[in-house]
Formats: structure tokens, sequence, C-alpha cells
């Protein structure tokens, strides 16, 4: 059933092929979970959904696979994605779409050739069981990774599934796992968890540990959790909520608040900028609902906010992203590792053309766009401006919010405890649809999820309906108190 569905819908690109033993010690015994394929683990591939890390297998474990793994957690397989996290769709991937498990796909997409393993970078063809081995050794898992095949017959009514954490997202909406992990540098949790109709929860930047997972744009990236179960959402949290010396911008343990305490009156701030223009009527009227819903519930108020720097936080977004992207995907040249063209002449740098096969358009479009947003021509123009309207806009959020900020204590006692807006202006598109549109028309469907991850902010998806979502944002930090809140409304 996990393989059947897995290859219907594009979602694994590995699976953990052997019944591991299964671990009855720890507060996540008898859980499973997928892990989005851009966090390294030491016994499977992690290939960020690139043929250029394709055959790629870390010679370390991250800390979020560690800590889920020391409570018992057993995971089923990695999954696919855009690739290196860059899109909104899970169609960038060298792998093939995913495709969004509410919708019937008629048709299975991957041909798989049974018994084909992919271990550290050798085709492996036989059935192969591999013995726990001493300390220090990491093969002892087996994984199934799909052979890589570019001409699927996808159902012109399916629709996408929203990316980057695609795959993370159609293995909870499948039933395949009780929870996954995906990461959201801009909505990446956000956006397929709402399309999917599961929650997705984006912590604070900095309460779980980035180690190991490959960067994009490290100062926004964070790791989020999904499931259609709020409870395990906020377990999974508190396992993964702990500082970690190995990644420099993890929160000291004193700076953590704890605290899940909501006011017995709850004040809720809805940004007029993201509050109705550009709305698709099914998801304006799925809002209108629960808004005149919330209106009648005695412990809530509902104010509408303006946040000026809204309406710029969409291109600021993207001068940031690229630019940070552009220096991190300096590192895969094919000398060190990942991908090495076979043959090159030495008329052009091997790397080049490297490069030039193992990413994809979209990976090198954002290449360009941030090169010359770093560039002497682009510097100030771009990356100030983008810089500043980032400090702007969390300036912005921090004058509106009553609680104190984790790193500093002013306080707004007219201010609100919550931010409540929709987390797309739109059903899903059609894959047809989504694959006629221009890469600026994609980076649209980013403008609700991409300002609360500037600021660095918690926020969670709230499933309303079939592939609608709303998004519900706190202080910095007071990420207990968005689990509470959420619980409360499910
Ligand atoms: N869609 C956004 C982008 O492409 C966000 C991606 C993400 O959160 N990883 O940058």
């Amino acid at each position: 059933m996990l393989r059947k569905l897995s290859l219907k819908y594009n979602i694994f690109t590995s699976i953990a092929l052997t019944n591991l033993e299964s671990n009855s010690v720890g507060s996540l015994a008898a859980t499973s979970y997928a892990l989005k394929d851009n966090i390294v683990t030491r016994d499977a591939p992690t290939t960020c959904s690139s043929k250029i890390l394709a055959n790629y297998v870390s010679p370390f474990e991250s800390t979020v696979s560690r800590l889920l793994a020391e409570e018992g957690s057993q995971l089923v397989g990695k999954t696919n994605m855009d690739e290196f996290g860059m899109g909104n769709s899970s169609l960038n991937s060298h792998f093939g779409p995913t495709l969004n498990p509410l919708y019937e796909q008629k048709s299975d997409i991957v041909d798989l050739k049974e018994k084909e393993f992919w271990i550290r970078g050798e085709k492996i063809t036989q059935d192969i069981t591999f013995q726990k081995q001493d300390a220090g050794s990491y093969l002892h898992r087996k994984y199934l990774v799909p052979e890589v095949k570019l001409d699927y017959k996808i159902d012109p009514e399916m629709r996408i599934v929203g990316g980057s954490s695609g795959g993370s997202a159609a293995a909870v909406a499948a039933d395949l796992v009780d929870y996954a992990i995906g990461t959201d540098t801009g909505g990446s949790v956000r956006l397929p968890s709402c399309y999917t109709s599961i929650f997705g929860f984006k912590p604070s930047y900095g309460r779980i540990s980035r180690w190991g997972l490959i960067p994009y744009a490290q100062s926004l990236d964070t790791v989020g959790i999904m499931s259609k179960n709020i409870k395990l959402v906020r377990k999974v949290f508190s396992i993964l909520d702990k500082h970690d010396t190995s990644d420099p911008t993890s929160i000291s343990e004193e700076k953590r608040i704890y605290d899940d305490k909501v006011d017995s009156i709850i004040k809720i701030g809805i940004p007029a900028e993201m509050s109705f223009d550009g709305l698709e009527n099914d998801v304006k009227e799925k809002w209108s609902k629960l808004l005149k819903r919330l209106q009648k519930l005695p412990n809530f108020e509902l104010f509408l906010i303006s946040l000026p720097s809204l309406s710029k936080s969409l291109p600021a977004y993207y001068t940031l992203v690229t630019s940070e992207a552009s220096s991190n995907l300096a590192r895969y040249d094919g000398i060190r590792y990942g991908y090495r063209t076979g043959e090159y002449t030495s008329l052009e740098p091997e790397f080049a053309k490297t490069r030039s096969e193992g990413f994809g358009a979209e990976v090198k479009r954002r290449i360009i766009l941030g090169s010359y947003s770093l560039s002497s021509y682009g510097y100030n123009s771009h990356f100030m401006n983008a810089t500043n309207v980032r400090s702007k806009l969390i300036q912005e959020f921090n004058s509106i919010f009553k609680g104190p900020h984790m790193l500093n204590k002013h306080r707004n006692p007219n201010g609100i405890d919550f931010i409540l807006c929709p987390t797309a202006t739109s059903l899903p598109p059609l894959v047809s649809q989504y694959q006629k549109i221009t890469p600026v028309e994609s980076y649209m469907n980013d403008i609700l999820t991409v300002p609360f991850s500037l600021a660095g902010l918690p926020v969670i998806n709230i499933p309303l309906g079939r592939s609608i979502g709303f998004q519900l944002a706190g202080q910095l930090g007071h990420d207990y108190k968005v689990l509470k809140l959420a619980q409360m409304m499910d």
C-alpha cells in the first residue's frame, strides 16, 4: 500500500525497505514519519531532488533525525520536493513531480524496477540485507530508490500538491505516516499543508536545529512539522525544540519561551493587506465564514491591522533568498561530492559543465538572479533595499504584538496576541495550468507566506476544508501559544 501510493503520487525519493526493529522505547515509540530529502541521514541518500546530489549519502546525521530516532520514531522514507526547496509546486524535481493525493490520479506515474537500489552511489541490483554494524557504521538499513524516469503520464485533472515540501505533505495526506518533517524558507511547509488539508507548523527561526539541513537561504530556513493531528505536531515540536551547539543560529536555552498560556480574551489581528484582495471565491467564502464565526465567540476580539511593508515583502524575499542561494550553491562543483559530468573538453571548466547538467532550470534562474543582486550593479539597489524592507517589516510586526519579543522585552499593552490570514489565495491549480505560468507568476503564490518567514515568526497552517487553510502566527518565540490556540480552534 505504501509503495503503491508512493508510486502513484511520486511521494518518496527513497523508502526504507527493511522492517526496522520497531523501537518500543521513547516518547515517539510506535510513530512513523517521513523526512524531506534535504535533511541528511547517514543510511539513506539525501538528494534535495536534484541531479547534482542524486546519489549522495551524508557521512553525518542531522540533529532532527537523530532526536526523532532517539525517541523511537520510525523513518519510513525521504520525500520528494522542489529542487533545493526552490518552488511552491513540487513540480521542480529531478525525480518528477509529486501529485496531490486529495485528487484521484488514474495512472501510475513511475515504472519502478523492483530490485534496484542506490547505496552510496552504487547501483545494487540484488536483494541485500545490511547488518547493523559496529559503532560508527551506517549501512544497517536498506532503501529503495525509484529509477529516474521523466516521461510521466499525468492525469489532466490532477492538481499540484504545493511545495517545496510536497512529498512530506502528500505522505501525511495519504496516511502513509503519522507525521512528516518539511522545511520552510518562505512557505514550503504551510502551502503544501494548505493544499492537502493538514496542519503544517513553521516554528520561530532558530528553534529547531538546522544541523544537517542542506541550506537554501540560511537566514530564513526553518525545519517544520506536518500532521493531521495537532497534538502530535506539538509533541514532535517539544522533542525537536532544543538548543544545538552545532547550529550557530540555534536559540540559547535561556531565551526559549515554553509558556503556552493564552489570555482569556484573545486579540487577533487581521492584516488588511492580506485579507481579501486577490482571493479566489472558494477561499474568500471559507475565510469570511471563519471570521464571522470568530466574531461571535465571546473570548475572541478581531482587529483590522495594517503592516505597510507587507506589500514589498515578496520582492524583498526573492532578492534575499536568491542571493543566499547563489552563494550556497557554489559548493556544487562536482569536485568534492555529488554529480560530475562524464565528458568535458579543456575549452570550458569542468565545474561549469557539471553545474549546467546537474541543476534544473529554476535553480539556474535563481543563481543568476542572486548573482546579479550581489554584484556591484545590484548590491545597493537590490540587496540592501531588500534588507531594509525586511528590517522595517520586523519592526512593524513587533510594534503590533502585545507580548514581549523573545529577544527584547518591549511590550505593547494595546497590541494583539496573534495574526490570522489565509495561507493561499486559491485552490491548488491543475498541473497543466501551473506548467503554463511564468516564473514570476508562480512566485506570486508565496505572497501570503513569505512575510512571516522574513520576520522569523512562528506560524501554522490550520486546515479549513478541502485544499484551503489559514495561517495563525504569533510573536517571535511564542511557539507554544500558537500551537495551543491552533489546538483550541481545531
Ligand atoms: N516558494 C518559495 C521559494 O521558492 C518558498 C520555498 C521554501 O519555503 N523552501 O522560495
